[in-house]
């Protein structure tokens, strides 16, 4: 047991250390689990979860990261490795828990700076390039919806609809709140405040399904779908409410509803 005096701890894990030095580990030189094995492994891990989305706490993390830093690992370890990827397989709902966690990752400055000069002297060359791209595009991508975006839109979600909407929405993006007038992409020009399906249903195009955003915060939400579905959802139900309440404290002409 891990003594509860924090002065104590460091001996104790000395203790095991040396109690372990000269030991064989019991899996020297097995490779790999039995997949019933691996499977109990994962629930263990997960606690029994049934979300299945094993998250570090923010202390493991940074636990984690004080443990790694300045770690190089030999060559010889990294051939382990990557021998040991050789043939895995990335099941759908790992692909899910990585991109979730990504999602939620945010990277420091001092974390892109590392990635960037990583990245220094690496040649691209055609082969590389056109590899990564095959195995990111469509269907291999890991968040990949199905072809959806392919799917056409319905017929009357046209021009005049989407100029409602976004009248509707008082020419503002719904979720940051910029106006038309502010926007700009990265190269510094205008564009149109997008038109947005809640469901995702492109040919869903009641205006209780659509809503305004920038592009920013469209992008956003091409991930966690659920999550946004419910929350855009909810904000429009209460515009609607707020917006009753206002319109019955007026006079009874009021001819926002039709
Ligand atoms: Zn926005």
């Amino acid at each position: 047991m891990l003594p509860k005096d924090p002065s104590k701890i460091e001996a104790y894990r000395q203790k095991l250390r040396d109690k372990k030095l000269g030991t064989i580990p019991y899996n020297k030189g097995q490779k790999g689990v039995s997949e019933e094995t691996h499977k109990k492994m994962v629930l263990a891990r997960n606690d029994g979860r049934v979300t299945g989305i094993y998250t570090r706490t923010a202390e493991t993390r940074i636990k984690n990261s004080i443990g790694n830093k300045d770690k190089k690992r030999t060559e010889e370890q990294r051939k382990h490795i990557s021998e040991g990827h050789i043939g895995m397989i990335y099941t759908e709902e790992r692909n899910l828990r990585v991109s979730i966690g990504v999602k939620n990752y945010v990277k420091t400055e001092e974390h892109c700076k590392h990635i960037r000069e990583s990245k220094i002297g690496i040649p691209q060359t055609e082969e590389s390039n056109r590899k990564r791209s095959e195995s990111e595009s469509g269907a291999k991508h890991h968040n990949w919806q199905g072809g959806k975006s392919f799917e056409p839109y319905g017929l009357e979600f046209n021009d005049e609809l989407r100029e409602q909407i976004r009248t509707r929405d008082n020419h503002q993006c719904q979720e940051c709140f910029k106006f038309q007038r502010d926007l700009r992409t990265k190269k510094g020009k205008e564009y149109l405040l997008m038109i947005h399906h809640i469901d995702y249903n492109k040919r869903n195009n009641n205006s209780d399904n659509l809503i305004t955003l920038c592009r920013i915060c469209h992008a956003k939400t091409n991930y966690r779908r659920k999550d946004w579905e419910e929350y855009f959802k909810v904000r429009l139900w209460i515009k609607e409410v707020a917006r009753d309440q206002s319109c019955s404290h007026r006079s009874e002409s009021c001819s926002d509803h039709e």
